[in-house]
């Protein structure tokens, strides 16, 4: 069994990127967007997992993403949230929101 591999993304020609993962409750295959998925980079590989809730049974999935899984998330355009235990948050500037 393979963690690698739980998550596949389709580039379709038209539209936005779709991924492919599987629910570990019902087993479904479940298409996502990238708006139903949350990324989340910690400072190690335990703390850096993906989520999203299951369209099929409505469970919350949380799965540890290696680093081509960060790759292919944030690639597709998934929100990121990178954790940052120690550290002191970050200040929020309006300008973030300008690009
Ligand atoms: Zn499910």
């Amino acid at each position: 069994m393979s963690l690698m591999s739980d998550i596949t993304a389709t580039a379709s020609a038209a539209g936005p990127v779709l991924f492919r993962a599987m629910c570990p409750d019902c087993r479904a295959r479940c298409e996502l967007s990238a708006q139903a998925l949350r990324l989340a980079i910690g400072g190690s590989r335990r703390t850096t997992f993906y989520s999203f809730t299951c369209p099929e049974c409505g469970s919350a999935v949380r799965r540890p993403a290696g680093e081509r899984i960060v790759e292919l998330l944030t690639g597709g355009g998934v929100s990121t949230l990178r954790l940052q235990p120690v550290a002191a948050p970050a200040p929020r500037t309006p300008s973030d929101l300008q690009v």
